[in-house]
């Protein structure tokens, strides 16, 4: 039997379970999340690795309608994140919507019945209105190495940790310097005998401005929710101000001159100094920030390589300098697949061909949100809704009114379908593409994965944030046609 839901959202992260909320919020319930795990929280659910923190200050990184006076931290780790969502899912109501064990396997436009058909392990769906939450960072990436099927010591990717393993005087190899391995990094290299780490391109990092929140400071923000939004704002404003400096690639040479300081503080081996220190301008790529990788790296049980990895053997990893090194445990800290979008394999549109095929390398979106030829398809953290310097929840939000606000348009005038007008999907990419032009992210000197295989950023929201909000809260009926 073809169950019918109005409104199916897939993925219970940050995206999903945000627009499930606001769903709610504004009087619309017929909806159900399908989540392939068995509990919410996208990304922060999946990555346990130890020493997973956010990045972006939490009282910035968290919804502006559900304020959390008790973060431990200016920055917190994965699990009080991870609680975080969790509480809301229960206290906004949206347990009861959730199917769990749901996983995704297909979904694609039906013209006649305009309806999504959207085949999942437990079944056949339809649904008028498809949300895609199902996060950009879900995918890992994991590289072809040479011999890799004959390593006979274990090896997981940084977003699968497995939890069970002790790591107590093992010989680790880890791949990738990214956000995810300066983490981890520090965090087992205490435990591990021997810790080899491969490194293609050095990351430039900062200094991270951590600090506790006491229980007076805590009892505060609840006491007092305008002090909580007034730190918010703060946050917020300070890092759009930063966000200026990677669209003026000149204004951000200050924040080079003190990653440099803080590489020089920790490494006095000027051998090593010279093998982390980036050939590109900073920002470029994702800046990290970290207290601990620098001088987790000084460690006589750490050795960082940069020249490439030739192959894996039964026991050890060769490089290019030609040693071999015997390893017990393969860590990939090698990120994801990002600008493939591979969910978008799973969705066609009303031609019969997949959003991969249709954006054919290079994803592009109105709002970054929804696609001319698949109706009624919202994207969260679509093309172009990245950020490099602040929090993406903020975007999240804006996106998540987007599709409160085209639903209800929707229903009040009695529409089956609506699309954006190609022409208007036209001159947003246009927009996009002129404002990215001479921003750091571009113009750097390095190789991302903000950068699609035609080289284009289709990645990162090259302007303001609250431009991206004013833009996408509204619902500009003439941006859209129906279908
Ligand atoms: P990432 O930033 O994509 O880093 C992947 C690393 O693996 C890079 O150093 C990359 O080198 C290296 N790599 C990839 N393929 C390789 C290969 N074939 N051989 C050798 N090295 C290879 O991935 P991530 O660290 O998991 O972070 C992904 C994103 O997750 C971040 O940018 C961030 O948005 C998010 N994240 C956020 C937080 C947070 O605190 N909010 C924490 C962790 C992650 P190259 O640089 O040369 O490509």
């Amino acid at each position: 039997m073809i169950q019918h839901i109005p409104i199916v959202i897939i993925g219970s992260g940050f995206g999903g379970l945000g627009t499930a909320i606001q769903l709610k919020r504004h009087g619309i319930e017929d909806f159900v999340i399908f989540e392939r795990a068995g509990d919410v929280g996208g990304v922060w659910r999946d990555n346990r690795y130890p020493g997973c923190a956010c990045d972006v200050q939490s009282h910035l990184y968290s919804f502006s309608f559900a304020p959390n006076p008790n973060w431990t931290n200016n920055f917190s780790a994965q699990p009080e994140i991870w609680a975080y969502l969790q509480r809301c899912a229960r206290e906004f109501g949206i347990t009861p919507h959730l199917r769990f064990h749901h996983e995704v396997r297909a979904a694609g436009w039906d013209a006649e019945a305009r309806r999504w058909r959207i085949e999942t392990s437990h079944g056949l769906f339809t649904a008028n209105v498809l949300v895609a939450a199902a996060g950009s960072l879900s995918v890992p990436a994991l590289p072809q190495l040479p011999g890799l099927e004959q390593f006979a010591g274990a090896m997981f990717h940084s977003a699968r940790w497995d939890t069970s393993l002790d790591l107590t005087g093992k010989r680790v190899a880890v791949i990738g310097t990214g956000a995810s391995a300066i983490q981890f990094v520090p965090a087992i290299q205490p435990q591990v005998a021997q810790l080899h780490l491969f490194q293609r391109t050095p990351p430039w990092v900062t200094p991270r401005p951590d600090r506790a929140f006491g229980w007076r400071e805590r009892r505060l923000f609840a006491r007092f929710p305008l002090l909580q939004r007034t730190m918010r704002g703060y946050i917020y404003g300070v890092r759009e101000l930063f966000g200026t400096a990677f669209r003026h690639p000149r204004l951000i040479r200050p924040l080079e001159r003190t990653a440099r300081a803080h590489l020089a503080s920790a490494i006095s081996d000027p051998t090593l100094r010279a093998k982390l220190t980036p050939d590109y301008t900073i920002g470029c790529k994702r800046i990290l920030v970290s207290n601990d990788y620098y001088p987790a790296l000084a460690q006589p049980n750490v050795e960082v390589i940069s020249e490439p990895i030739i192959e894996l053997r039964p026991n050890a990893i060769v490089a290019g300098d030609g040693r071999v090194r015997p390893i017990d445990l393969l860590i990939f800290g090698t990120g994801f697949r990002i600008t493939d979008f591979p969910f978008m394999q799973l969705v066609r549109g009303r031609d019969g061909r997949t959003m991969s095929e249709v954006w054919a390398g290079s994803p592009k979106a109105y709002l970054g949100t929804t696609v001319s030829g698949f109706p009624n398809l919202f994207i969260l953290q679509g093309p172009n809704t990245g950020l490099g310097h602040t929090s993406v929840v903020y975007m999240l939000e804006a996106q998540m009114l987007h599709i409160v606000a085209a639903v209800r348009h929707m229903r009040q005038h009695g529409l089956a379908a609506l699309e954006p007008r190609p022409e208007a999907q036209t001159a947003f990419v246009r927009d996009v593409d002129a404002k990215m032009r001479g921003t750091v992210w571009v113009a750097g000197g390095c190789d991302s994965w903000y950068l699609d295989r035609t080289g284009r950023n289709s990645t990162l929201w090259p302007d303001f944030t609250w431009e991206f909000r004013r833009r996408a809260i509204r619902f500009t009926p003439k941006a859209y046609q129906a279908i």
